[in-house]
């Protein structure tokens, strides 16, 4: 008789710490090994594995020798339900093995959390971050987020201000409402929990130093700041960046990626700067084919990147962006799912 393990529930309750997806990728390759092979793509900046999972049924053929799909969660540190959405789509994809032949003839690629670094920060304070902070240079007059009182928690001061851009609701005066022209005062501004380094007593404070977005740190199109806000310092100078772009270029059998994040609903494809006259026709047509399954099961508009903005008047061109990185450097048809928990 052959032991079965039970592949391992995926609880809704909470978001995950970096351990708790460890423990389920673990406990997922353990109940399949038939099916799940995990392993890392190397370690991020604070030393924590980029853990990828590679999903296929191994006794059909190794995974190079397959179309492979590379799905990604959680690049930006606050969109921790790309996470579990992509830990899902993992177990899943396991769960219907018995009525599927998919693992039989696709190898998936699973990078369930790009940035454990930033997601733990994020997990374990409530704190605010787009892909990570640099505490290497500290600047003057600069408010650093900080668990200033140990309660595990980074939270959130609201603090009378004339310029501040919130007021109190009416109907309760515990929660901030935007202000609006004829709104009266007390205005507020909202400031997080932490240290202010280097002050000059004035109140003209900056919130954190210099910010990062992972997802402008790519070296199709890639623009320095001020140019392109978060780019760094050059394309791929972040590690957990190299490490997937290093897997991509080795996996000549990649044919398209899916990117989980957490920005108002959309299925977003190319291009990210742009026009679709940049793309090859037939491509575009494929892309919005092949999204326009994924609006179906999800509801959700299929929007070029260079048009996800509230008015989609303007283009918003996003320098370094992954989009234009897979498609015009590699040709893979490149998605992403933002899932809309959150702003972005
Ligand atoms: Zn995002």
């Amino acid at each position: 008789m052959i032991k079965t393990t039970p592949i391992p529930d995926l609880p809704f309750e909470t978001f995950f710490t970096y351990q708790q997806v460890t423990d389920f990728l673990q406990a997922l390759a353990v109940a399949r090994p038939d099916l799940c092979k995990l392993d890392s793509l190397g370690s991020s900046r604070e030393d924590r594995e980029v853990h990828l999972l590679t999903l296929t049924d191994f006794a059909s053929g190794a995974p190079e020798d397959k179309p492979g799909y590379l799905i990604h969660g959680n690049i930006h540190a606050p969109e921790l339900s790309g996470t579990h959405a992509a830990l899902y789509t993992a177990r899943q994809l396991v769960a219907d093995h018995e009525q599927s032949d998919l693992l039989r003839k696709v190898a998936f690629y699973i990078v369930p959390r790009l940035n454990p670094d930033g997601a733990e920060f994020v997990v374990t304070t409530s704190g605010r971050v787009r892909s990570r902070t640099d505490r290497t240079h500290l600047e003057p007059n600069t408010l650093y987020q900080k668990d200033v009182n140990h309660d595990g928690l980074i939270l959130s001061m609201r603090q009378k201000h004339p310029d501040g851009p919130f007021v109190a609701d009416p109907e309760d005066a515990r929660l901030l409402i935007r202000r609006k022209s004829g709104s009266q005062p007390p205005f507020y501004r909202v400031l997080p929990e932490g240290e202010i380094h280097d002050w000059d007593g004035t109140d003209h404070l900056l919130v954190e130093g210099r910010s990062f977005d992972w997802n402008r740190n790519w070296s199709y199109d890639w623009r320095p700041e001020p140019e392109q806000h978060g780019a760094g310092d050059f394309p791929f100078s972040e590690p957990e960046m190299r490490h997937i772009a290093r897997f991509i270029h080795a996996h000549p059998n990649l044919f398209a990626v899916l990117g989980y994040h957490s920005g108002p609903n959309a299925v977003l494809r190319p291009p990210s700067t742009g026009s679709d006259d940049d793309l090859d026709e037939g491509d575009v047509r494929m892309m919005e084919d092949l999204a326009r399954i994924g609006a179906k099961h999800t509801g959700f508009p299929v929007i070029p990147v260079v048009k996800y903005h509230d008015d989609r008047t303007r283009d918003i061109n996003l320098r370094g962006h992954f989009h234009n990185f897979g498609y015009h450097h590699l040709g893979l048809f490149v998605f992403e799912f933002e899932l809309g928990i959150m702003e972005n």
